[in-house]
């Protein structure tokens, strides 16, 4: 595949490009399902099938587990600190080096922006470099215990064999979320991308490979949703890292309790953008047009309920509304491209079957609504005003390019609509007064508050949800923490003159 070059002619070469035959990565193989079977990629621009991977058999992901539970009690578990920073940062090394192939994969796989992913794949590698480098200097910690002649000190120690379900709307930046905390604290792995991203996650594979990680410290396995179940109920499985549905993150999060298994669960959302009537208006537009249209809203983090003061709730309306029906639609690849396909067909008909439920709920929108009539798997940017706070459509999420616009009265009544919602992942506050921008802070049950900006993120920033949008954080020191387990450790320093061991 032949990647370099404009957007043009990248589409020109993939149009009769049928993609790359990829295997699997078990125990430092490269290898195919047991059962031979494979299926298809699709890419959701151009409507066609390219490339294919194979389907894993369970006893594929027996392997797999079994190959990083050998590592993990073989030599990998006295690797250093040093030696794992060595191999993440030659790792980085590669990501940097192969940016443009990575990029452009996730793009015709799942149709977000080229600018998004090929921005993804440069904190792909940074993320790399980051918890690289966080292998030499995560630590525990030493107390003064109350009682005399001790000396006692906490260390942070691997988990063991991690389970690594990722998601198809951000394939290798949810999954570096997972895997560089978890090398770094000296876990191994198993990988098993969403059916509908899987090549990227095997081009990643083959660099790592060529990184020189041991082998069993990288698996991976393709195929759909019963491969991951196959993972999940493994009983040589410590941990599943897990991005995706609420739905499935609770299926996982039982599995796991019944055999008190470490779980991570980044899940859905409904996020809250809000706009005071101080606000700078035509900054929190491009914010709520960022925050919802982006990956044409394919992303957890999305501001799909923005809630608006009644003084300017028109104005921003009528902007809004502007900006959703003059957006281009066009080839993720061409940076020209205002709003791409949504990633299969599956995410078409959910997010257009929410359609059918604002007809029956008898709300109209104010625009969009519809598929444009073009080639593509594509939706129409879409805005509901006032839409009642019972439908459907300001409870659930959605995951595509459809945003409610809610009026509020004044500060409490922000923060009632705000955290009224089974989710609690991210929001966005816009707002001049400073002090009104710190109330809402405290108040919002999110975890994330965006000030005047929307969707910001970074290695050194937690990211992770409140209530039904997950568990645990990812990025950040906390990160690390959710790759360890803490051992404390007692020394009896007590000598003959102080009466001995007790
Ligand atoms: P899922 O939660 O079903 O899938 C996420 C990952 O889990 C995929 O790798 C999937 O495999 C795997 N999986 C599915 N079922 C199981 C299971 N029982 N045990 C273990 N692993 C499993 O999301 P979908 O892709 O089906 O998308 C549905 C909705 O989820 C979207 O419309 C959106 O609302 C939400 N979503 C949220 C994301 C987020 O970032 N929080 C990301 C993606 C989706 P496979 O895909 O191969 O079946």
């Amino acid at each position: 595949m032949k990647i370099d070059g404009n957007h043009a002619e990248i589409r020109a070469a993939w149009a009769s490009d049928p993609g790359p035959v990829m295997q699997m990565f078990i125990n430092g193989e490269w290898v195919d399902s047991s059962s031979g079977a494979r299926f298809p990629c699709f890419d959701p621009y151009a409507e066609q099938a390219w490339g294919s991977v194979p389907e894993a058999t369970a006893e594929d992901v027996d392997a797999a587990v079994r190959a990083a539970h050998d590592a993990f009690d073989g030599p990998w578990r006295s690797t250093s600190p040093a030696a794992r920073f060595a191999l993440l940062r030659k790792l980085g090394q590669l990501i940097e080096e192969n940016a443009e192939l990575l990029a452009c994969t996730q793009v015709r796989e799942n149709g977000k922006g080229y600018a998004e992913m090929r921005g993804g794949v440069n904190s792909l590698a940074s993320d790399c470099h980051f918890f690289g480098a966080m292998a030499e200097t995560h630590h525990g910690y030493t107390v003064q215990p109350s009682l005399p002649h001790f000396t006692a000190y906490t260390r942070r120690e691997p988990m063991g064999v991690i389970a690594a379900i990722t998601p198809w709307n951000t394939p290798l930046g949810l999954l570096g979320w997972k895997l560089f905390p978890a090398l770094a604290a000296g876990n191994t792995i198993v990988i098993k991308p969403s059916e509908v991203t899987p090549i990227s996650t095997l081009i990643l594979g083959q660099l790592m490979d060529r990184a020189g990680f041991p082998k069993g410290v990288v698996n991976i396995v393709t195929g759909a949703g019963p491969v991951g179940q196959a993972l999940v109920a493994h009983r040589l499985v410590d941990k599943i890292a897990f991005t995706g549905s609420t739905g499935t993150g609770a299926a996982i999060g039982k599995i796991a309790a019944e055999r008190h298994a470490r779980v991570s669960l980044e899940l859905g959302g409904k996020s809250p953008n809000i706009v005071f009537d101080d606000a700078d208006l035509d900054a929190a537009l491009r914010g709520i047009v960022a925050g919802i249209f982006a990956a044409s809203g394919q992303s957890c983090n999305a501001g799909s309920r923005v809630l608006v003061q009644k003084g300017v709730f028109d104005e921003v309306v009528r902007g809004l509304v502007d900006k959703a029906a003059g957006m281009r639609f066009g080839d993720p690849l061409d940076p020209a491209t205002e709003i791409g396909p949504l990633a299969s067909k599956a995410q078409l008909a959910k997010v257009t079957s929410y359609f059918e439920v604002a007809t029956q709920e008898g709300m109209k929108p104010a625009t969009g609504g519809m598929c444009p009539n073009r080639p593509g798997l594509f939706v129409a940017p879409t805005v509901f005003a006032s839409p009642p706070l019972t439908s459907r459509l300001v409870r659930e999420e959605i995951f595509g390019p459809v945003v409610m616009v809610i009026p509020f009265e004044d500060e409490a009544d922000a923060v009632r609509i705000a955290n009224d919602t089974p989710y609690g992942l991210a929001s966005g506050v816009w707002t001049r007064d400073l002090a009104r921008a710190h109330r809402m802070i405290e108040k919002i049950r999110a975890g994330v508050v965006w000030v005047n900006t929307y969707r910001m993120g970074s290695h050194a920033m937690p990211f992770g949800g409140y209530k039904a949008s997950g568990i645990g954080r990812e990025m950040g020191i906390d990160a690390l923490d959710q790759y360890t387990e803490v051992k404390s450790v007692w020394i009896n320093t007590a000598g003959p003159a102080d009466g001995g061991a007790s």
